[in-house]
């Protein structure tokens, strides 16, 4: 599988490829099977592009993960502008979700938030968001879109606050539905969704 980096993008034309986390650390791992789950993150703290891409600078503690694939995303939105930054190419994964075996199956977004992830997201990235699930779910087989938590609880039985109470799943479900996508709610996820199939 092959994405070629911008030509997914030709109805989100804002989108902006960062390569300078792949090139320093990690390109993540080519995927041998197509993701079929979008695992929705939140950052706890503001900027996480450049919280990364300067770990040494911020003292972050993460960053010997960094060189191994471990903890990056494919995707970041950030919280004033809504911009989509493609960080890790969809065509690879990386090791961010806490699923095991299942990490290749997952694509990784990671949502700016600036302090706990427990106050509001910005309708404006909500807007981003989907525009970017509308690209994904029409290049791949997804059919599940999840918390963090909820792939984290599902693969190890540990839970994590990301994306936290601040995120609001209801949105999610509204995004679905105008798409007439099917799907079974369970908790912060949303199962099986697929076209609608045509009654005739
Ligand atoms: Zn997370």
């Amino acid at each position: 599988m092959e994405t070629n980096g911008r030509h997914i993008y030709t109805d989100l034309p804002d989108i902006k490829i960062d390569t300078a986390i792949r090139s320093k650390y990690h390109a993540g791992f080519p995927r041998t099977t197509q993701p079929d789950t979008l695992v929705i993150h939140a950052s706890a703290g503001p900027n996480p592009v450049v919280w990364v891409r300067d770990a040494a600078k911020y003292k972050n503690p993460r960053e010997h993960l960094y060189y191994k694939g471990i903890a990056l995303f494919n995707y970041d939105i950030e919280m004033d502008s809504g911009e989509i930054i493609e960080v890790i190419d969809p065509a690879n994964f990386v090791h961010a979700n806490n699923a095991g075996k299942a990490e290749e199956r997952c694509i990784s977004i990671e949502m700016e938030h600036l302090t706990n992830n427990e106050t509001p997201f910005q309708d404006i990235q909500y807007d981003s968001l989907f525009k970017l699930c509308n690209v994904l779910i029409g290049m791949f087989g997804i059919t599940r879109v999840a918390s963090h938590n909820f792939i984290k609880k599902t693969y190890t039985n540990k839970t994590k606050v990301c994306p936290g109470p601040g995120f609001d799943w209801n949105r999610v479900q509204s995004y679905l539905d105008s798409r007439q996508l099917n799907y079974v709610r369970v908790e912060e996820a949303f199962l099986n969704i697929r076209v609608k199939t045509a009654v005739v």
